[in-house]
């Protein structure tokens, strides 16, 4: 089962991987949990340039190609090895926020984000997609952080960002739900629970 989260920066991605990491566990499942980008040698050193270095120009496309070669090697290295293994997956992150933050929020073509992203994952996608949804503001004040380079691009492009969530889980081209990130960790929690225990029985049954 390969899970991942997505939703603006501060929304709780990194809380529920957690909860649901520690759930899984406690029901006897072996879990890999990742961030992407990440989790792989190539993928820490793009992340690097694509997060910290503010002084560093990426065009728009630079940057959603970047991101697709971190993807590319998370899926090789980690993703499909640990699925094969027969372990869940839960991921920080996925192909979906490329969309979202380069074409719907960045100006970038939808169309081509969704192609090369088949491309890079060789076609790999998420079992399900858990988009934890609050209005961008309200997402800022939690961050006890500076702002990422991806995140100092202001609130009005972080509020296309969530707008951009809503037209693809609208959209459907893969399994996408929305949860509610404006409630407390363990009500977050709940919810996502709701949709994974189905998953997970339907696994259980195959
Ligand atoms: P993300 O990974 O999406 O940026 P985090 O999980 O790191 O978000 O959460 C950002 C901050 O908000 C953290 O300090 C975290 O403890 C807090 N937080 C996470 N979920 C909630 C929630 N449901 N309600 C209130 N605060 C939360
Ligand atoms: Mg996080």
């Amino acid at each position: 089962m390969f899970i991942s989260f997505d939703g603006v920066d501060g929304a709780g991605k990194s809380t529920q991987v957690r909860l649901l990491r520690e759930w899984l566990a406690a029901r006897g499942k072996q879990v890999v949990t990742c961030r992407d980008p990440g989790s792989t040698s190539l993928g820490e050193k793009l992340r690097d340039v694509l997060l910290s270095h503010h002084d560093v120009p990426i065009h728009r496309r630079s940057e959603m190609l970047l991101y697709m070669a971190a993807r590319s090697q998370l899926v090789e290295e980690v993703i499909r090895p640990a699925l094969e293994r027969g372990e869940c997956v839960i991921s920080d992150r996925y192909l979906l926020a490329n969309v979202v933050y380069q074409a719907h929020a960045g100006g970038q073509d939808c169309e081509q984000v969704w192609q090369t992203g088949r491309v890079a994952t060789g076609g790999l996608m998420p079992d399900l997609t858990i988009v934890l949804d609050m209005p961008a503001a309200a997402a800022k004040e939690r961050q006890g952080r500076p702002p990422d380079r991806m995140e100092a691009q202001g609130l009005e492009y972080m509020e296309r960002v969530r707008q951009g969530f809503l037209k693809e889980a609208a959209a459907a081209r893969i399994p996408i739900v929305v949860v509610s990130a404006a409630q407390s960790p363990e009500e977050v929690h709940a919810q996502v629970l709701r949709h994974i225990e189905p998953l997970l029985a339907r696994g259980a049954a195959r």
